[in-house]
């Protein structure tokens, strides 16, 4: 009986995982189309949505370092179709994400940064899973003429080396 409660426990906590991701997945579309080809004024906006749900997606996580994190965070991006996230650098600690869901479309470029919500998100993630007091910066995105995001983060801790 125990064996059983167990699994339906998992199974719960499957599921509302995968409902959660679902709806950061839509937040994260409705936000760039909130954001539209000017994000200026709403760009704070945007920040602060992603960094409640980075908080929230924060407990189904379970990484405790930072490259157990990065595994995670590129799985999830797969797995619900938001592109592709990858390690760049871990000094200074940079990340791609490559086919990104939400602003590929705009990768002819309007000349500004379109993802603000995903600085937010991830902000959230590292604090709350390794308690990295951190900045993040997106320092190239496809709405910037490029392929690809870049997201330069940015850390006291991490510097010190204190992480790893
Ligand atoms: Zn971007």
């Amino acid at each position: 009986m125990k064996m059983i409660a167990k699994e339906k426990d998992e199974t719960e906590r499957e599921e509302s995982e995968e409902l959660f991701f679902s709806a950061v997945r839509l937040a994260m579309k409705s936000a760039k189309e909130l954001c539209g080809l000017d994000p200026k004024e709403k760009r704070i906006t945007l920040k602060r949505l992603g960094y409640e749900l980075g908080h929230s997606a924060s407990r189904y996580l379970k990484a405790t370092t930072m490259e157990e994190l990065i595994d995670e965070l590129s799985l999830i991006w797969s797995s619900y179709s938001l592109g592709q996230l990858e390690l760049f650098s871990l000094k200074p600690l940079i990340l791609d994400i490559y086919d990104c869901y939400d602003c590929l479309g705009n990768r002819y470029g309007v000349g500004v940064t379109l993802c603000p919500f995903k600085e937010g998100f991830l902000k959230a993630i590292l604090e709350d899973k390794l308690g990295l007091k951190n900045e993040i910066v997106e320092i190239e995105c496809c709405g910037t003429f490029q392929t690809h995001c870049k997201f330069e983060i940015k850390t006291k801790e991490f510097e010190g080396g204190n992480k790893f």
